[in-house]
Order: C-alpha cells, then sequence, then structure tokens
C-alpha cells in the first residue's frame, strides 16, 4: 500500500462527508501519486439537519453538490450517488448485486470502506455500507455469482486490499502531514455538516494527531487493513 503500486481505488461510504472526515487526506495522497479515485456515496444523507427550515429533499441536493465540490478538491476522478435514503441503508441481496456490478465495471484494485464490525457503531448506515461493501467485493471476484453480469461482458474483479476506517482495531496508519491541509479544504466543502460542528477545524486536526500518536506520526489517518490473496 504504501508503495502506491496501483492505479484504480474505489471509496463505498454511506453519507455525503464519510470520506472526507475517514480518509481524504490518504486519498488526496494517493491521487497526488496518479491513483484513480472513484467514489460510491450510498446515502443521500438527507437526515442530517437540526435546521427546522430545512426539508430532507433540499438537503439531499445541497449534500450532492457539497460532495461534488468536496470530491473536486482532492481530484476524485468519478462520485456515484445510489441515492438510499438516509439512516435506512439495509443489507439486501438487491443492494449487493448493484454494488457489485459497479466494482466489476471500475476494476479498481484497493477497496475502503467502513468497518462493520466496529464495536459500538451506532449508525445503521455505518454498519450496513461495511457488509455491503466487503460483501460485494466478494461476489465480484467470482463469476458465479450474479452471473447475468458476466453475462453481459462484465469481468470478475479481485480486490486484493482493503482499508477500513473508523476502526477500533487499526493496524495500518497513513501519514497526512502533507494533505491535512486539503483534507480540511475538501471537508470545509459539506457547510451543511461542519456548521453544525464546533471548532471542526480544531476537532479534525486533534483527531489526526490522536490517530498518529502511537505510532511517532505527527498526522495520522488510521485503518484496519486487509491484504487477500
Ligand atoms: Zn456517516
Amino acid at each position: 500500500m504504501k508503495d502506491l503500486r496501483f492505479e484504480k481505488a474505489m471509496i463505498i461510504f454511506a453519507h455525503p462527508d464519510d470520506a472526507e472526515v475517514q480518509c481524504a487526506g490518504t486519498i488526496a495522497l494517493w491521487i497526488e501519486a496518479g491513483v484513480k479515485v472513484t467514489y460510491v456515496v450510498l446515502t443521500k444523507g438527507d437526515k442530517g439537519t437540526q435546521d427546522p427550515a430545512m426539508t430532507g429533499e433540499a438537503l439531499a441536493r445541497l449534500r450532492r453538490e457539497e460532495q461534488l465540490r468536496a470530491a473536486e478538491v482532492l481530484g476524485v476522478e468519478k462520485v456515484l450517488f445510489l441515492d438510499n435514503g438516509d439512516g435506512e441503508l439495509e443489507v439486501t441481496m438487491e443492494k449487493r448485486r448493484s454494488l457489485t456490478r459497479i466494482i466489476r465495471e471500475y476494476q479498481p484494485e484497493v477497496l475502503v470502506t467502513h468497518d462493520p464490525w466496529m464495536r459500538y457503531q451506532l449508525h445503521p448506515d455505518h454498519r450496513a455500507c461495511g457488509t455491503l461493501a466487503l460483501d460485494a467485493m466478494i461476489s465480484s471476484r467470482d463469476r458465479l455469482y450474479f452471473s447475468e453480469q458476466i453475462d453481459q461482458g462484465l469481468k470478475p474483479c479481485r480486490i486484493r486490499r482493503v482499508l477500513l476506517f473508523a476502526s477500533d482495531q487499526p493496524d495500518f496508519w497513513v501519514d497526512i502531514g502533507s494533505t491535512l491541509d486539503k483534507k480540511m479544504r475538501a471537508l470545509g466543502q459539506h457547510q451543511s455538516q461542519v456548521t453544525q460542528w464546533p471548532k471542526w477545524e480544531e476537532w479534525l486536526r486533534k483527531r489526526a494527531e490522536n490517530a498518529g500518536a502511537s505510532q511517532g506520526i505527527k498526522l495520522a489517518e488510521p485503518f484496519k487493513r486487509l491484504v487477500l490473496s
């Protein structure tokens, strides 16, 4: 992973802003090294507000624009929106099927998603997203899973490296000292969210400092890494 000998990565996450909060420093490093990154956003984020004047529909529109702007700051090549209802993401075979199709279409070598096994992960979308992404990764690699996709001309995709963010058992840390500023700028595009968080820039920096502390890294993003044969 450190040697950046891969060309395509896919980030599958639940809400607009999850990728920026959790792994934008790493994504920025990869993109600067020439990696092509695809985002897959599973929900519309249409419940993330305390503003009584805001409707779910208007918020979903706004958050889509914010996500596109954040992706632009980082240089993410493509953003796919699957438009599930916020808080309503469920692990179903149909959703696994559609994510499998996307993985087979884009053929990423690296997958980044939520750690679905994080103890006490309360948000149902975060749990469901991690499970769906990993289940789809497994389905993608063998031709008899969702074989109609193979019949339609798609190729199986064998992803060998996975990074799980928001893990309570991290074992892989990325030094984001050179990209924290870009991460801040990307997250700052999510104005509908960051304006609800007091001192968010300070919080984000502290988070990166804490993540790296055990490793002697000044600013880091932590992951659980899975290496598959
Ligand atoms: Zn989220």
